[in-house]
């Protein structure tokens, strides 16, 4: 008898236009890697899509089968989602193309994008999309989830700038998703995740930006405690153009930080001003002492200098969550927790959302809390499977002792692959629908490897062709 991932490349043998991977074939070794090699898996076959009708055949063929399917975009996937062991990988690293219109400010992209081919296509017009900070993301998973970046704040979450869908749903068809167009599926792929299907083509919304204003610094000692407070209080009123971004993280070993500083606990800051710089200036002086270098960088500058921090291949292990308002004393457990951490490359990522994405209703898209404006990612980082253990424990006990003053919910796309139980949580008031939608959709869930939406048995949802 067959297995179901040997039906599936039966299937697809001779009419795919794209590669089929199986783990003997040369290049398999290299396509079956994900970033994060926590939760590197061994796929039965991987199926590099050439277009939409490989999709569609992947997809028919192994739900026919009933093959365990991962979909991969940029396999940045936290929780390792876009692998699997046994199954097959629709991979849509080929899928890449990317058109702008300048004129109209509009722009659509294939479902296999990074946000760094984005970035490079936008910006040969003037333009941009608003993303997230690292340009060897996946754009797919990182919209789908909602996504968030620099420009979060003056324009909205990427989600909120996508006007149109395309995607191959769970038995094989190609539907479209948009205003006017199978509304409930538009309103759950922003925010949803990949629960629906998988989307070969996005269309958005873009604007005119080239270059900002960054200033950075690094506060050390006394200072850390001091500089959270500052910025705690100061962002609530700050004006949209104004991200100001902070990361607890041991000084790295580098030459662009001072030698007495290297191996110390350090809360490094990015400020960013985007807008005119004279404007910027007095909001700039206020939060980073005039005596910080500030400079005007392009914005492709801007979306690549976190690229080398966060290399695949090594282990990482997140937990994160919003709070309403950061109190002392989470502040305070925060710093303390850095004389302890095992490895000197994880960091504490806090970041302050409001502006433009907290001004979008709530029910607007499917997308988890936009009330609770400060998001805090404990992202564990290191080299070696022996020091796995000590790194997820310590993620974990800082998380305890952090969750009494978090607000519930989570950004999906910061969770990893064993919270399952907190993905409801992860869209409170907005998870009956989502469950109505996914029913509807892939009543099978054929899309299972993903922050899951299990369907029900029954949903009353009116489709449009
Ligand atoms: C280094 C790094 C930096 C990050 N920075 C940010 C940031 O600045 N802002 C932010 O918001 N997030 C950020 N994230 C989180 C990021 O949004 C998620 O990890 C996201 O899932 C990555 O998308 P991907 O396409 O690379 O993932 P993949 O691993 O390829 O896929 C992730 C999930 O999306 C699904 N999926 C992928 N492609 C499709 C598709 N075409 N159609 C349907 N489903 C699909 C997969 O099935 C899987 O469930 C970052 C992550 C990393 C690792």
């Amino acid at each position: 008898m067959k297995t179901a991932i040997e039906e599936t490349f039966i299937s697809l043998k001779g009419r795919f236009r794209g590669d089929l991977l199986r783990p003997h074939d040369e290049a398999y070794a290299h396509a079956r890697g994900i970033w994060n090699a926590m939760v590197a898996r061994t796929p039965g076959l991987i199926a590099r899509c050439a277009d939409v009708a490989d999709v569609q055949a992947a997809v028919r063929a192994a739900g026919a089968a009933g093959a365990l399917t991962a979909v991969r975009c940029g396999g940045h996937s936290l929780a390792g989602f876009s692998t699997c062991d046994g199954g097959l990988v629709i991979d849509l690293s080929r899928m890449r193309d990317v058109s702008v219109d300048r004129e109209a400010r509009r722009g659509r992209f294939a479902g296999g994008c990074l946000l760094g081919s984005i970035d490079v296509a936008t910006q040969q017009e003037g333009l941009v999309f608003p993303s997230g900070v690292v340009s060897h993301t996946g754009a797919a998973g990182l919209v789908l989830g909602g996504g968030f970046g620099w420009l979060t704040r003056l324009h909205g979450l990427s989600a909120d700038n996508v006007e149109g869908f395309t995607l191959v749903t769970a038995d094989g068809s190609i539907v479209h998703a948009n205003g006017k167009q199978n509304a409930e599926l538009f309103w759950a792929l922003r925010g949803g995740g990949g629960n629906f299907g998988v989307v070969t083509e996005f269309e958005v919304k873009l604007h005119p930006l080239t270059s900002v204003v960054l200033a950075e610094a690094l506060c050390l000692g006394d200072d850390i405690s001091g500089i959270l407070r500052r910025w705690r209080d100061f962002m609530p009123d700050a004006p949209d153009n104004l991200k100001w971004n902070l990361n607890l993280r041991i000084a790295p070993n580098t030459e662009n930080v001072p030698a007495d500083s290297r191996g110390r606990p350090v809360a490094s800051e990015s400020v960013l001003w985007v807008g005119d710089p004279e404007e910027g200036r007095a909001y700039l002086d206020h939060v980073v002492s005039p005596a910080v270098n500030r400079k005007v960088v392009s914005y492709l500058a801007l979306q690549t200098m976190a690229d080398n921090e966060f290399p695949h291949g090594r282990h990482y292990y997140t937990k994160s969550g919003y709070f309403k308002s950061l109190d002392d004393s989470s502040i305070d457990r925060m710093v303390q927790a850095l004389a302890t951490v095992p490895s000197p490359t994880t960091q504490i990522e806090l970041a302050y959302l409001g502006g433009a994405a907290a001004r979008v209703a709530a029910g607007e898209t499917a997308f988890g809390d936009r009330s609770s404006p400060f998001v805090v990612n404990l992202l564990a980082n290191w080299s070696d499977a022996s020091e796995d253990a000590a790194n997820v424990a310590w993620i974990r006990n800082l998380f305890k002792v952090l969750r009494p003053s978090m607000t519930p919910g989570v950004y999906v796309n910061f969770m990893s692959g064993d919270e399952d139980d907190r993905v409801p949580e992860a869209y409170r008031e907005r998870w009956d629908r989502l469950v109505e939608v996914k029913s509807h959709y892939d009543p099978h869930n054929f899309f299972r490897l993903n922050q899951n939406i299990q369907p029900t048995k029954t949903a009353s949802i009116k489709r449009d062709r």
